[in-house]
C-alpha cells in the first residue's frame, strides 16, 4: 500500500517543498488529489486478483515492501506480449522471483489434455507397432504391425478403432481402415476374459467393392449379390519375374522342388532328358491319392490326369509367373476354392514347367540353337513358315520330349500347351479336335463369366474378354492331335495389361483362372463320363489284388473300433 500513501502525503503536504518550511505553505493541488484514485483503482484490482500487475520488470521491482509470498505477473516487459520474462513472480520478502510452479502446473494440465486429445485422432493419428498395446478406442497407423498379424489390416495405416472393455480382460475391438493407399476394409476380434489373449483379426464384408479386381487378399467383394472374400493367395501373384526366377531355369526348377519339399507325398519329380546344353527337362507330378476300395482295378479307381507343358516361350514371362502361381495355390490354398480343391484332392496333374531351359537362361523366345520349339513339332512342319522352325521337324530335343508326351501317358485324359499372348482379350483357348472344340467353347462361356464379373472394367461390356481358335499352325497340340488324335488344348494367357485399370497381381489371378478354369472342365468331363448301355458287369479283377485290398480295410476297420 506504499503508492497510496505516498500519494497522500505527496498531495497533502505541509510545504511547497516537502519538510522545507522554507519554502511557503502548499496548497493542495486538484490534479495531485486526483491522482490518488488511479493508485487506489490499481491496488484494490490487484487484491482482487490476488496478484499485482506490472506492465514491466523494471515497474515491480520498484514496487518493494510487499509481504513475503506475494505474487505478481509482468505482462508487457519491453513492450511486447511475448517477452520471455513476462509470467508469474514471488515476492520473498526482499526481491521478486520467478515462480515457475504457477505457469508449470497449468502447462502439464494442458499438455495432458492435448494427448487425449491427438490419442483420439484430433488431429493426428497414434502411432502404433503391436496390434496388442491398442487398448483404447482412438485413431492409430503404423507399419508392419506385430502382435496378431493373421487376417489382420496389413498395415494400421489411417486405422480408425473402436475399443468396449469388458469385465477384466474381456474385450471386444471394431476397426476400420480408411487409407487411400490401401483397400478399405473393416475388422473384428476379441480378447477372452479367461486366457486374456487376442484372437486373431476377421474381415468384414466392405460393401463398396463390386468386383474381385482390386480388393486385396482377404478383403470381401460382390459377386452376383453374395459377399465373397477374396482368398489369401500365392506370394508369386505380386512379384516380378526377375525376383521370381532372374532369367535362370535351376532358380525356376527350384521354385517348383520346394513343393516336393513342402508336399512330399503330393508332388514328385523325374527327368524326360536333357536338352543340347546338358538342362534337364523336369516333368513334376501332383498326384492326389485315388479312391480307395476294393474290387475293382488300379485303373478303374484312377484319378483323371492332365499332362501340361509351359515355358515352350521363355519370353512369355507374366504366363510363366502366372502358373507357377497356380500350382502354389493348389499346394497351399487349395482350400479356398472349389475348382483347386477338386483338382488337389481328385486329379493328377503331370506339368512340364520349362520345356526350353536354354532360352529361359538366355532370355529369349528360341533355344540355344536358335530354334523355335513351339514350330519344330513334326504335324504340318514344311507349312508353318515360321523361319526359325529348325533345320527339320523335331531336330531339338526339346520338341522330341514334347512329341513324346502320349507315349509317356497313354492314359491322360487331356494335353495341354500353357503359353502367353500380347493380344486384348484375357485368355484363349485353342482346340483342332472336336471334343477338344466342346470343352473350349464351354470352358470359354464360363471363364468369361468369372472375369466379367470379377475382374473387367465395365468400359469393355459389349466384347467378350475370351476367345477360342482352331491353332492351324503346326505345335505341341498340334502334334498331339493330329498325330497321336489326344485331346488337346493350347491355353494362350494375356501377358500385358492391356485392360485399363489391371493390377499386376489381377492380372496373373486371371492367369491362375484361366488355368484352372480349363483344367477343372477337362477333370470334370472325364470324372464325370458315363459307361454308355447296354450295362455290363464291370470287367473281372486280380482276385488276389482285390482279397489283399479287402483285407487291409477290414484291418484299417478293427482299427478304427
Ligand atoms: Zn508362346
Amino acid at each position: 500500500m506504499g503508492q497510496i500513501a505516498d500519494s497522500f502525503v505527496q498531495a497533502f503536504r505541509d510545504y511547497v517543498v516537502n519538510g522545507v518550511p522554507a519554502s511557503g505553505r502548499n496548497e493542495p493541488n486538484k490534479s495531485e488529489i486526483r491522482a490518488i484514485g488511479p493508485a487506489i483503482e490499481f491496488q484494490l484490482g490487484a487484491i482482487t486478483a490476488g496478484v499485482s500487475r506490472y506492465p514491466n520488470v523494471a515497474a515491480m521491482n520498484a514496487a518493494i515492501g510487499v509481504e513475503a509470498g506475494h505474487l505478481a505477473y509482468v505482462y508487457r516487459n519491453n513492450g511486447s506480449a511475448s517477452d520471455s520474462a513476462n509470467g508469474y513472480y514471488q515476492y520473498t520478502g526482499s526481491a521478486w522471483e520467478i515462480a515457475p510452479w504457477v505457469g508449470n502446473g497449468v502447462g502439464a494440465d494442458i499438455a495432458s489434455l492435448n494427448e487425449i486429445l491427438e490419442n483420439a485422432g484430433i488431429p493426428t493419428a497414434k502411432q502404433e507397432l503391436n496390434w496388442n498395446d491398442i487398448t483404447a478406442t482412438g485413431f492409430y497407423r503404423g507399419s508392419s504391425v506385430t502382435g496378431q498379424t493373421t487376417g489382420a489390416p496389413t498395415t494400421a495405416a489411417y486405422l480408425t478403432l473402436l475399443h468396449i472393455q469388458g469385465q477384466g480382460t474381456a474385450a471386444f475391438q471394431l476397426a476400420s481402415q480408411t487409407s487411400t493407399s490401401d483397400s478399405a476394409g473393416r475388422w473384428v476380434r476379441s480378447r477372452s476374459a479367461v486366457s486374456g489373449e487376442w484372437g486373431e483379426w476377421a474381415s468384414i464384408a466392405a460393401t463398396s467393392a463390386i468386383k474381385r479386381a482390386g480388393v486385396a487378399s482377404g478383403l470381401s467383394y460382390l459377386d452376383n449379390g453374395m459377399y465373397r472374400k477374396v482368398p489369401q493367395d500365392s506370394i508369386y501373384h505380386t512379384m516380378s519375374s526377375g525376383d521370381v526366377y532372374a532369367n535362370s531355369a535351376a532358380a525356376l526348377y527350384a521354385r517348383y522342388d520346394q513343393f516336393i519339399t513342402d508336399f512330399p507325398d503330393y508332388v514328385t519329380k523325374r527327368s524326360l532328358g536333357q536338352d543340347d546344353f546338358g538342362n534337364d527337362i523336369l516333368e513334376y507330378t501332383f498326384a492326389a491319392p485315388t479312391i480307395r476300395g476294393y474290387g475293382y482295378t488300379p485303373e478303374q479307381k484312377a484319378n483323371p490326369k492332365i499332362v501340361m507343358t509351359g515355358g515352350v516361350h521363355p519370353d512369355e514371362k507374366n504366363t510363366i509367373v502366372g502358373t507357377l502361381a497356380f500350382f502354389d495355390d493348389l499346394c497351399r490354398n487349395h482350400q479356398q476354392s472349389s475348382i483347386l480343391s477338386q483338382l488337389r484332392r481328385s486329379c493328377t496333374i503331370v506339368f512340364l514347367p520349362i520345356c526350353n531351359p536354354s532360352g529361359v537362361n538366355s532370355n529369349t523366345r528360341v533355344n540355344g540353337n536358335g530354334v523355335n520349339v513351339g514350330r519344330n513339332l513334326s504335324w504340318d512342319w514344311a507349312n508353318n513358315n515360321a523361319p526359325d522352325r529348325g533345320p527339320s521337324p523335331l531336330s531339338e530335343k526339346e520338341s522330341v520330349i514334347i512329341a513324346s508326351l502320349p507315349a509317356l501317358h497313354p492314359d491322360a485324359c487331356i494335353f495341354v500347351d500353357n503359353h502367353g499372348h500380347a493380344g486384348s482379350h484375357f485368355t484363349w483357348i485353342g482346340a483342332r479336335l472336336t471334343q477338344s472344340l466342346d470343352m473350349a467353347l464351354h470352358t470359354s462361356r464360363l471363364l468369361e463369366n468369372k472375369l466379367r464379373r470379377q475382374f473387367v472394367p465395365a468400359v469393355y461390356d459389349n466384347e467378350t474378354v475370351t476367345a477360342v481358335t482352331t491353332t492351324a499352325i503346326g505345335g505341341p497340340p498340334s502334334e498331339w492331335a493330329m498325330v497321336h488324335n489326344k485331346n488337346a488344348i493350347l491355353i494362350e494367357n494375356a501377358e500385358n495389361r492391356a485392360w485399363a485399370g489391371i493390377s499386376l497381381a489381377d492380372l496373373r489371378r486371371v492367369t491362375a483362372a484361366g488355368i484352372g478354369e480349363c483344367l477343372f472342365e477337362a477333370w470334370r468331363r472325364k470324372s464325370s463320363e458315363g459307361s454308355a448301355g447296354p450295362y455290363t458287369l464291370v470287367d473281372a479283377v486280380d482276385a488276389q489284388a482285390s482279397l489283399i485290398d479287402d483285407l487291409l480295410m477290414r484291418v484299417e476297420a478293427l482299427e478304427a473300433d
